[in-house]
């Protein structure tokens, strides 16, 4: 009953972008959980008027409203497990207007982060966030996930770049939180509020975004260990030695092996780990870093293989080979539990090396790779659909990781978010009185809980 009524509504605000036939509800059903729920109508807005007089009509008639920008999420936070609105912010994708004196640029919450990139680069200007998604995950995505991507080591993540935000409310009252002044603390921080807040406690419609001029230089490296132990110790020794890399990207032996297979890079043989730095800075800066990272190397007897980009062309090599490895998984197994990990940077070696003990003793392929040089790793659990055996072996080896890492003071989940697939774990994370917290912020932002319902279980 009240479906039709609400569909009525939003088709008379949104005309033809309003939609509920099968195949466009079939489009909107799923991210890159794979995990498929149908909202019952997706509707298309352009502007934030829509935005809040929808808002106004789900809190009305009490129906679960779901922001999503281009379902690129990990952990379901953009599907609508009962049904209802599917909130689309993909046709507001304007830049809103760019500051250039105060390096700040003002965008609508569905441009992709790519093209604020390309936006940008003629300016001599980039936006640090980088997540791997760039070409395919927009700002207000990037925004309620505080996504980070390899260049966090020295730029941080999203939060570190956002000034200020538009946001809708769940009872379509729009509001600006933050500005354009560098030092601004009147009142709570409602703007690192919604950072990370998975579209639970208000919709992104603009955000104020700082801007970063691009470095002069900037070198690629690639080192090949025989031991995966040296190469996480390597980490902590390089960031020891007064050098801050733009990134330092770990892969373990079976994502080299996965990716030589596919790609026929030519890895050697013997390859147990790889760490990918990317340093940058001013040009003499550079040259010396890379030097000093050299001359550590030299003392590191389980280094098998040690090469510097010459160009642009083999820096994009080695990256290729980095991004390939997400996709080229599918050859090891079909199914797979994806999970983000992050620990202290100094247990790093600890969480890895207790990651293959537990693939060990499960018989499972778990492939690790990712953002080392945060604490931060893409643990993947590889099982087949078909086996039920594999599948039970693979839940208790997350488990097991996951308890390893909240013991060695991790967390559960380091930019992918909480969503629907790590709730269970939130609260061992946590703890209860958190948890109490978090609910009653939610119910002082959306008191009738129909903002993206079912996520973090608030
Ligand atoms: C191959 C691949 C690589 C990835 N690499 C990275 C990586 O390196 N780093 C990283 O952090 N993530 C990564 N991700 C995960 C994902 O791309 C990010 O979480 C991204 O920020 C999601 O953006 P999106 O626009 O696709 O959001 P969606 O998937 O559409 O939504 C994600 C969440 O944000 C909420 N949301 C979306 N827009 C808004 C809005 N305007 N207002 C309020 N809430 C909103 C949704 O409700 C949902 O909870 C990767 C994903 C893939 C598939």
């Amino acid at each position: 009953m009240y479906k039709n009524k609400v569909y009525k509504k939003i088709k008379s605000l949104l005309g033809k972008r309003c939609l509920n036939d099968k195949l466009s509800k079939v489009q909107y059903s799923y991210d890159a959980t794979q995990k498929m729920y149908s909202p019952d109508i997706v509707a298309l807005v352009e502007n934030t008027n829509e935005v809040s007089e929808i808002l106004k009509i789900a809190n009305k008639y009490k129906v679960p409203i779901v922001p999503r920008g281009w379902g690129s999420g990990f952990s379901g936070g953009a599907l609508n497990i009962e049904g209802g609105i599917c909130l689309s912010l993909e046709k507001m994708d304007k830049i809103v207007e760019f500051d250039k004196d105060n390096l700040m640029v003002w965008v609508e919450a569905g441009l992709v982060n790519y093209d604020l990139q390309e936006f940008l680069k003629p300016y001599g200007l980039f936006f640090p966030p980088d997540p791997s998604s760039w070409k395919f995950s927009t700002i207000g995505g990037n925004i309620a996930e505080n996504a980070g991507g390899p260049r966090a080591v020295k730029y941080g993540v999203t939060k570190n770049w956002v000034n200020g935000l538009e946001i809708v409310l769940a009872d379509g009252t729009v509001l600006n939180v933050g500005s354009k002044n560098i030092k601004d603390v009147a009142g709570y921080n409602i703007t690192d509020l919604i950072i990370g807040s998975e579209g639970t406690l208000a919709v992104v419609t603009k955000a104020l975004l700082r801007v970063h001029p691009i470095s002069d230089d900037k070198k690629t490296i690639q080192i090949v260990f025989n031991g995966i132990r040296a190469a996480a110790e390597m980490v902590n020794n390089i960031l020891n030695s007064k050098i801050i890399p733009t990134s330092i990207e770990f892969v373990d032996k079976d994502a080299i092996k996965t990716v030589d297979d596919a790609l026929n890079v030519g890895f050697p043989k013997d390859a147990e780990a790889i760490l990918i730095i990317e340093i940058d800075g001013g040009i003499y800066e550079v040259e010396e870093n890379s030097k000093k990272i050299k001359r550590l190397c030299e003392k590191d007897k389980s280094i098998i293989a040690f090469r510097v980009a010459k160009n642009e062309k083999e820096a994009d090599e080695i990256w290729i080979a980095r991004r390939s490895i997400s996709p080229t998984l599918k050859r090891i197994a079909d199914g797979k539990l994806n999970e983000d990990i992050v620990v202290p940077r100094s247990k790093l070696p600890d969480m890895i090396e207790k990651t293959q003990e537990i693939a060990k003793k499960h018989n499972l392929y778990i492939v690790s790779f990712g953002h080392a040089g945060d604490g931060n790793i893409h643990t993947n659990i590889m099982y087949h659909t078909d086996n039920n055996k594999e599948i039970e072996a693979a839940k208790k080896a997350m488990d097991e990781i996951f308890s390893f890492c909240l013991k060695l003071g991790g967390s559960i989940t380091g930019e992918h978010g909480v969503g629907i697939t790590k709730q269970d774990y939130l609260e061992k994370q946590v703890g209860s009185d958190n948890i109490k917290l978090f609910k009653n912020i939610k119910k002082a932002f959306d008191p009738k809980n129909i903002l993206n319902p079912h996520k973090m279980r608030l």
